[in-house]
C-alpha cells in the first residue's frame, strides 16, 4: 500500500506514514458511502443532532491534544490552533440550532383545495476536498451541515492536514456516525482527482484558483453540483478621518494572523495619503512586537509556512517588488531552517504593476500603497481577478457603506478585517470561487429542493 509521508514543517522532521487511497480504494470508498447513504437520511433530525452533539462535546474534551496534532502537521501557531478549534464550537453551535428550521418543509401555498410545498431532501454523496490553512474550519463548514442534513460524506483533507482529518474521522465516527457515511481519503491532488470520477451528487472544494479551475473543467459534463470556495487578493482601505493606530494594529494582525496563511488575510492595503505615515509608523511597530518562532509556544504568533514551495512565491514577490521601486521596510527573506519560515514582510511605494498586489501571496507579506481619494481607492480594490473580502476603515458608517457598495467582493468589513461569521454567506466574486457554504443559505445548499403539489381527490 502507498503510504502518505508527513512532516513537521517548523521542524523539517518526519511526523508519521499514513496508509494512503488509489484510485480503486476510492472507487471502493465511494460505493460505500452510497450504499449507507439512504439509511443515514431516514434518520430523524434529531438523531443526527445528536451524533454532532457528542462530536463538539468529544472535541472540548481532547482538545489540547487535537491543537498539538493541528499545530505538528501545519506549523500553526499553538494559541492559533486553539482559537481555530474554539472558533469551531461555536459554528458547530449555529449549524446545530439551525439546521432543523433550514431544511423544514414549507408550505408556500394553500386554498383550501390546492397545497404547495417545498421538501429540502438531501442531495445524497457529497465530496469535501479541503484546504490545510484551517482544516477545522473549512472541512467543518461542509461536513457538519452536510451530514446534518443527511447525505454521505466522502472527505478529502489537505495531505498538508492529513493527521486532523484522520482525528475528525475517529471522532465522528465515536460520536455516532456510522463509518460509512463518512469517510476519510488520505492522499494528494491524485486521489482528490481519483474522487471526481465517483458516482457523488455533489463537490464541494477548497482551495486555490489553479486547482478549483483544474476540478471545475474536470466536472463540466458531469452536470453534478459544485461549489469552489477559493483565494483572494483582500484590499482595506484607510480613509483620511480613519485613527490611523487603530486601523494599523488590526490590519496588521488581519495581515499576518495564522503566519498570513488564511483565504481572508488583508492582502492590500491603499492609505489616504493625509494619514499614509502615521499609518505606516503604528503598522511597523505592530509588526516588530510580532515574535516569530517556535509554533508549539503560548506566545508565538508567527509560525512556519506550511507548503516549502510557497517560499518560492514569496521570493518571487519581493524580488519584483524591489526591482519595480518598493520599499522594503521589514523583512524580504527566508529565515535559517531546518523547517519552512519567512520574516514578516512589509513594503510601502507599491503599485499594481508588482506581483505583490496582483497574485496571492498566502504568507506573511503586505503592501501598503498611498492613494489620492475614495474614488483612486475604490478603482484600485475592484483592480482584481479575486473578490472574496474588502474593508473599509473610517468612523463615517455612511461613508464606508458607500465605499463597500462600490467594491465586488463577497465579505465587505467596516473598521474590521480577517472575520468569518457562522451566521453570515461565505462566498467570493470572480476567483475567488462559486457557491457558498455558512448561514442557512450554507446549510441548504447541501439539499435539494423537491416542489410538492397536493390536491385533495
Ligand atoms: P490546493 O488547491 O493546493 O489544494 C486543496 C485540495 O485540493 C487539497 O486537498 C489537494 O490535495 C486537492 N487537490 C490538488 N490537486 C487536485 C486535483 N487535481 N483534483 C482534485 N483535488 C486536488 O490548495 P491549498 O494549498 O490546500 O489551500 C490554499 C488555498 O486555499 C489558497 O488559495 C486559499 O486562499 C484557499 N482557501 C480558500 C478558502 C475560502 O473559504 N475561500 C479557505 C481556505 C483556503
Amino acid at each position: 500500500m502507498i503510504q502518505l509521508s508527513i512532516t513537521n514543517p517548523a521542524t523539517g522532521t518526519h511526523i508519521a506514514d499514513v496508509p494512503a487511497d488509489d484510485a480503486a480504494s476510492v472507487a471502493a470508498k465511494a460505493a460505500t458511502a452510497r450504499a449507507a447513504q439512504a439509511a443515514w437520511a431516514e434518520r430523524p433530525m434529531a438523531e443526527r443532532q445528536a451524533c454532532i452533539v457528542r462530536f463538539r462535546a468529544a472535541i472540548v474534551a481532547q482538545l489540547d491534544a487535537l491543537a498539538s496534532v493541528m499545530t505538528s502537521e501545519t506549523g500553526k501557531p499553538i494559541a492559533m490552533s486553539r482559537n481555530e478549534l474554539n472558533g469551531f464550537l461555536g459554528r458547530i453551535d449555529f449549524f446545530l440550532e439551525q439546521a432543523g428550521g433550514s431544511v423544514a418543509t414549507e408550505q408556500v401555498f394553500d386554498d383550501g383545495g390546492m397545497r404547495e410545498q417545498i421538501e429540502h431532501t438531501p442531495l445524497g454523496v457529497v465530496a469535501n476536498i479541503s484546504a490545510w490553512n484551517y482544516p477545522w474550519f473549512v472541512g467543518g463548514n461542509v461536513f457538519v451541515p452536510a451530514l446534518l442534513t443527511g447525505n454521505a460524506v466522502l472527505y478529502k483533507p489537505s495531505e498538508f492536514a492529513t493527521l486532523t482529518g484522520l482525528e475528525i474521522g475517529r471522532l465522528l465516527q465515536e460520536a455516532g456516525v456510522p463509518k460509512d457515511v463518512f469517510i476519510v481519503l488520505v492522499g494528494d491532488g491524485a486521489v482528490g482527482a481519483a474522487l471526481i470520477e465517483q458516482d457523488i451528487d455533489g463537490m464541494f472544494f477548497t482551495g486555490s484558483h489553479a486547482t478549483g479551475a483544474r476540478i471545475a473543467q474536470a466536472m463540466g459534463p458531469r452536470l453534478v453540483k459544485l461549489q469552489l470556495e477559493l483565494g483572494g487578493k483582500d484590499p482595506t482601505y484607510v480613509c483620511d478621518d480613519a485613527d490611523p493606530k487603530a486601523a494599523a494594529a488590526s490590519l496588521a494582525d488581519g495581515a499576518m494572523y495564522n503566519t498570513g496563511q488564511s483565504c481572508c488575510s488583508v492582502e492590500r492595503i491603499y492609505v489616504h495619503e493625509k494619514i499614509h505615515d502615521a499609518f505606516v509608523e503604528a503598522f511597523m511597530a505592530t509588526v516588530r512586537g510580532f515574535k516569530v518562532g517556535d509554533p508549539k509556544s503560548d506566545d508565538t504568533y508567527i509560525g512556519a509556512i506550511t507548503r516549502a514551495p510557497q517560499l518560492e512565491v514569496f521570493d518571487a514577490q519581493v524580488r519584483d517588488a524591489k526591482a519595480k521601486g518598493a520599499r522594503l521596510l521589514c523583512g524580504g527573506e527566508r529565515l535559517p531552517g531546518p523547517g519552512n519560515w519567512y520574516a514578516p514582510t512589509v513594503f510601502t511605494g507599491v503599485n499594481h504593476t508588482m506581483d505583490l498586489m496582483r497574485d496571492e501571496s498566502f504568507g506573511p507579506l503586505i503592501g501598503i500603497q498611498k492613494v489620492s481619494g475614495d474614488d483612486e481607492a475604490v478603482a484600485l480594490m475592484n483592480d482584481t481577478r479575486y473578490g472574496l473580502t474588502a474593508g473599509v476603515f473610517t468612523p463615517d458608517e455612511t461613508r464606508a457603506r458607500g465605499l463597500l457598495s462600490r467594491v465586488r467582493a463577497g465579505s465587505v468589513y467596516w473598521n474590521c478585517c480577517d472575520r468569518v461569521s457562522p451566521r453570515l454567506p461565505w462566498s467570493g466574486y470572480g476567483d475567488s470561487g462559486v457557491g457558498l457554504t455558512l448561514s442557512t443559505y450554507g446549510i441548504q445548499t447541501f439539499t435539494r429542493p423537491k416542489a410538492w403539489h397536493l390536491r385533495k381527490a
